[in-house]
């Protein structure tokens, strides 16, 4: 009987196994909502987070503009039906325990995009004005959602504060502690390693998609041409040089067998002409 427990459980965790060799868990890391961090803070606490940071951001209109969003509905249709599509990929980890919501800063002057803890999701128009179709921005706004689906920013506080100081500061409603969580969250510049994983995240989530996998690596490849990649625009702020972030997409889409995707320009263009 013990005997055939243990056989049980042999299979068990084989039948596991097998399953974390998938060949999306060997080309970009295993999924499974952020390792450690994922067994300390929870989802809601992430969302918290992400809302302290949504109340400094709306408190703030000169350098967070927010588009207006019945003003702007059309605008605001084309970027919700691209977030919809990556989610929908079945692929991201916490896709009904998030909020993603996306909001438009009218700044044509930012090459960004970024999304909060939890899943506030914020795009620049000189983002969307730069790109050139609907896969680029699928792109980005997959790696934007990968920091937030690998708790990468939940991370880095955790390893700042320790968990039980973290854990208070959310539960305690201490809003000038809240504000200081925020405006870090706001400044934090992502590790190397989370970039490249962000970067990998977004051809995962964008291979079972209509999009072109590479959607991210198009934007970079711009960046390097137009000759913007010095580490002037937001996005590349953090250190992984283009080239190789480029170099680690096209890795990640062949090692998955992406296929060749769309890229929806005519669509792209009327998204462009919708807003201000
Ligand atoms: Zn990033």
């Amino acid at each position: 009987m013990k005997k055939l427990l243990y056989s049980a459980l042999i299979i068990m965790s084989l039948a596991s196994c097998s399953k974390d060799s998938s060949p999306e868990d060997k080309c970009t890391g295993k999924t499974g909502g952020g390792g450690l961090v994922n067994l300390l803070v929870s989802p809601s606490d992430d969302i918290a987070m992400g809302q302290a940071t949504v109340n400094s951001i709306d408190s703030n209109k000169t350098e967070y503009p927010i588009l207006d969003s019945t003003q702007y509905n059309v605008a605001y249709g084309h970027i919700n039906r691209i977030t919809k599509n990556i989610l929908n990929s079945g692929e991201v980890y916490y896709k009904d325990k998030f909020v993603w919501r996306v909001r438009i800063i009218k700044r044509d002057d930012i090459l960004n995009a970024f999304c909060t803890p939890g899943g506030f999701i914020y795009v620049y128009t000189g983002l969307i004005k730069y790109l050139d179709n609907e896969t680029q921005l699928a792109g980005v706004l997959g790696h934007e959602i990968a920091h937030a689906d690998r708790r990468h920013s939940a991370n880095q506080m955790v390893k700042q504060y320790g968990i039980s100081t973290l854990l208070s500061i959310i539960s305690g409603g201490n809003q000038s502690q809240l504000a200081t969580l925020s405006a870090q969250l706001l400044l934090l510049k992502y590790s190397r390693e989370d970039e490249t994983e962000a970067d990998k995240f977004s051809v995962r989530y964008l291979k079972p998609t209509e999009y072109d996998g590479r959607g991210a690596k198009y934007f970079f490849e711009k960046l390097i041409a137009t000759g913007q990649s010095g580490g002037t625009p937001a996005f590349l702020s953090t250190h992984p040089d283009p080239g190789d972030r480029v170099a680690n997409i096209t890795q990640t889409w062949e090692c998955l067998g992406s296929k060749v995707g769309l890229t929806f320009d005519t669509r792209y263009a009327q998204f462009k002409t919708s807003l201000p």
